[in-house]
């Protein structure tokens, strides 16, 4: 099977709080790539088609993508969404449930910065209009680097969070930050996670790990010529990729930093935050 390019998106909007403004994509931008996808001659599948031929299903179709959304920004609702229903494409939103807000409340806490997050009510509707929402822990640590307990509780928390708020099992988790480590899938596998997602900046393929579904970020700074490239299937090397010595050593040095309560943003020009 060819590389499938999985992109991951964060914010589209026009006007993001400075944190985030450099994973976030204009609205006319996103627009645009849309029609570049198309312009391929690519199908946008869901996700778990991917899931479903990596694991010995049905094979996809030739040539095809799929589009994921990190963190839970309230234009998902507002601006993504009518984007794709407009032209019938599925996606997967992978939300951290520490950031939702409840009604007439105050979220119940993570590590993000302020931003306009989406509402449990919007998450719902979103869950009925058909696109999947997967989990993207509870307050978006970095799995590798908390100690094991924690990492537990932020995969199987947001997982339960998620059934509760819509009454039907939730299968797909994507790692905050794109980190994980064997300690950290295996959790995953074990709570009941049928596909993680992670960033690696590769393609995907039907021999991939289900638990190691590689994407690629696409981030303000993404030249239109890279994200043409991406929908040829260039630009990028296809996973499963061997996890890198410099990744390694960069787990040790965030290891650290989260002893010391000060935890380290990401590496420079790693294009893996947030
Ligand atoms: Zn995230």
């Amino acid at each position: 099977m060819s590389a499938v390019p999985v992109f991951v998106y964060h914010s589209v909007n026009t006007d993001p709080p400075p944190w985030i403004a450099p994973y976030t994509v204009t609205p006319r931008v996103f627009a645009e790539q849309l029609d570049r996808i198309a312009d391929a001659g690519l199908t946008v599948v869901p996700l778990r088609r991917l899931v479903a031929a990596i694991r010995g299903g049905p094979p996809l179709p030739p040539r095809c993508a799929v589009l994921t959304f990190d963190d839970g920004f309230a234009d998902f609702y507002w601006t993504v969404a009518p984007l794709l229903t407009e032209r019938a494409l599925p996606a997967t939103l992978y939300v951290t449930t520490g950031a939702v807000h409840p009604p007439g409340g105050h979220p119940e806490g993570s590590l993000l910065p302020a931003a306009a997050m989406l509402s449990w009510r919007q998450v719902a509707t979103l869950d009925a209009l058909g696109f999947e929402i997967g989990g993207h822990t509870v307050t978006h640590p970095q799995l590798d680097a908390v100690p094991a307990q924690r990492a537990w509780r932020e995969i199987v928390g947001c997982k339960r969070r998620l059934e509760d708020a819509l009454s039907h099992p939730v299968y797909s988790f994507a790692y905050p930050h794109g980190y994980s480590s064997a300690a950290v899938r295996r959790t995953v596998r074990e709570v009941g996670w049928t596909s993680a997602c992670a960033v690696a900046n590769a393609f995907a393929s039907a021999d991939g790990d289900p638990v190691r579904i590689p994407r690629l970020m696409v981030r303000a700074d993404t030249r239109p010529e890279l994200f043409t490239q991406w929908t040829r299937g260039g630009g990028a090397p296809t996973a499963p990729l061997s996890e890198s010595l410099r990744t390694k050593g960069w787990r040790v040095y965030r290891r650290s930093r989260a002893l010391l309560g000060r935890p380290a943003g990401g590496p420079p020009g790693s294009g893996t935050l947030p």
